[in-house]
């Protein structure tokens, strides 16, 4: 749990994952999980565990490329107003009725910097009934940071990250945080590389950048690793809650992790999600199907690279999701790098 509240509260958005990979590599260096790691153009990290066999080596070893993207939901910094107002520029789908007086962080070349973020326009007491009923556009959102014009011009750029400040907790039996998609892939694929003995196959641990505004990062680090298995380690939408239609829940929490089955980007190698529910079967780990009609993750890009990869998609539940409330059942969390890490010592 302390490695998944690290993650959670290290802030990278696309375009600038430097801290979150920073933290990655600092981790899976010290524990020696992989025997060679490099960080490619765009900036995705990843890392290479060559195969640790039981008896005799297998020759040549299958190729398996497993993709968590390193990237949150948040913001560029886009407009610096007279009065030190700060406008910004989403990275990643937001849904604006969430946005409303949140404490941000905005990330700067000289530290952090807290501040507020709310819509443009007057407070309940004085704003009109049409005020009331109208959800604000992304654009309508400024940042206050509580100094003058001059301080803010001075520290803040162009082009800085925003991210939503929200703290890491334990409720009931969920994980609470901000961006558990998806650092609870990242945590996973780790987490897997950790528990993992024996292993006849070569391991491509690839922890992607720029997922949120479109698979960017994975196009050219599945391009470059050329796997014969394509592995989307990702969260997905967990809606068995109230004012939801049961046949609209996606996932079950405490169900175990999801294999989907498709999203609009991806439709999953049956015979793999099939390998994969046997081995579950086989090792008593909760796993479930699921379908979500929206939505995309990296399993798209590596699906469809080169000749074109055969691809299952790992996707952990997650209530509330694209918000700094997001809610991970332990059972979910558990049974993520349980079944992945006993899937690839099949292989
Ligand atoms: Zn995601």
């Amino acid at each position: 749990m302390k490695l998944l509240e690290t993650l959670t509260q290290t802030p990278s958005v696309p375009g600038r994952e430097a801290r979150i990979r920073a933290v990655i590599e600092a981790y899976v260096t010290k524990h020696k999980l992989v025997d060679e790691l490099r960080t490619d153009a765009m900036g995705s990290l990843i890392g290479i565990r060559k195969p640790r066999p039981k008896g005799k080596a297998k020759n040549p070893p299958l190729k398996v490329m497993l993709a968590a993207h390193m990237d949150q939901i948040g913001f560029l910094v886009s407009y610096i107003s007279a009065e030190g107002f700060v406008r910004v520029n989403p990275v990643g789908g937001f849904d604006t009725r969430n946005l409303f007086a949140r404490r941000v962080r905005v990330c700067t070349a000289s530290g952090d910097l807290p501040a507020v973020m709310n819509p443009a326009g007057r407070p309940i007491h004085i704003a009109s009934a049409d005020e009331k009923s109208k959800v604000p556009e992304i654009t309508d959102f400024f940042l206050d940071l509580g100094l003058s014009g001059d301080e803010v011009k001075e520290k803040v750029k162009i082009g800085d990250m925003v991210v939503l400040d929200g703290p890491f907790s334990e409720v009931g039996n969920y994980v609470v945080s901000q961006c558990l998609d998806n650092r609870v892939g990242c945590w996973a694929v780790i987490r897997t590389l950790e528990m993992l003995k024996h292993h006849n196959c070569e391991i491509h641990a690839a922890w992607t950048v720029q997922e949120e505004v479109g698979l960017r990062g994975a196009i050219p680090a599945s391009f470059s690793i050329e796997p014969d298995i394509g592995i989307s380690c990702d969260t997905t939408l967990c809606c068995k809650t109230p004012g939801v239609p049961d046949e609209q829940r996606v996932t079950v929490p405490g169900d175990g992790v999801c294999l989907k089955v498709m999203d609009s980007s991806t439709i999953a190698d049956i015979g793999l999600l099939e390998d994969l529910e046997a081995v579950a079967a086989k090792k008593g780990i909760k796993c479930q199907r699921g379908v979500l009609p929206r939505g995309g993750q990296d399993g798209a890009a590596i699906q469809r690279s080169r000749g074109g990869v055969r691809t299952a998609v790992f996707a952990c539940p997650v209530k509330y999701i694209h918000t700094i409330t997001e809610m991970s059942h332990k059972t979910d969390l558990e049974s993520y790098p349980a079944l992945l890490s006993a899937y690839l010592e099949t292989l």
